[in-house]
């Protein structure tokens, strides 16, 4: 195992303080976080790992299940993905708006435009939040 010099943060997966590690096996790299469980009944460190995934597998999946919509597929070591995954999502919808009406009248999923528009306006008003509280953390620390 070997060990990254990233500070501790939560697991993505269990939530627990940990450090980001890869592991080589068969060649392939992988992410697992690192969690220490005290020492056992010799003396030595104990530790529990939760598996992330791969390192560089997602590029391969990105470009071959989401080749139009260039989605950056990532593994759970990346704290952010979600926003980037949000990003590209736009992006895509918004310079494909005509083909993706054709695809909506094709599907009949009507429904979906609704439901899209409800999610991204109350996923905007969470982000403008953050944005809100950034900037207020911001000139704080300018002070
Ligand atoms: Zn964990």
């Amino acid at each position: 195992m070997k060990r990254n010099p990233l500070e501790s943060f939560a697991c993505p997966r269990c939530g627990d303080i940990g450090s980001l590690t890869t592991k080589a096996v068969n060649g392939r790299s992988y992410f697992y976080m690192k969690h220490y469980l005290g020492k056992d009944e010799n003396g030595r460190s104990k530790y529990k790992y939760c598996y992330l995934g791969p390192v560089d597998e997602y590029l391969y999946v990105s470009k071959t299940t989401h080749p139009r919509e260039a989605i950056p597929l990532t593994n759970m070591a990346n704290l952010v993905r979600d926003l980037e995954y949000l990003i590209a999502l736009s992006n895509f919808i918004t310079q494909n708006a005509s083909a993706l009406a054709n695809a909506i009248r094709r599907s009949k999923r009507y429904y979906l435009v609704d439901e899209t528009i409800k999610a991204v306006e109350e996923a905007s008003q969470a982000l403008k939040m953050l944005s809100e509280m950034f900037e207020e953390e911001k000139m704080i620390e300018e002070i």
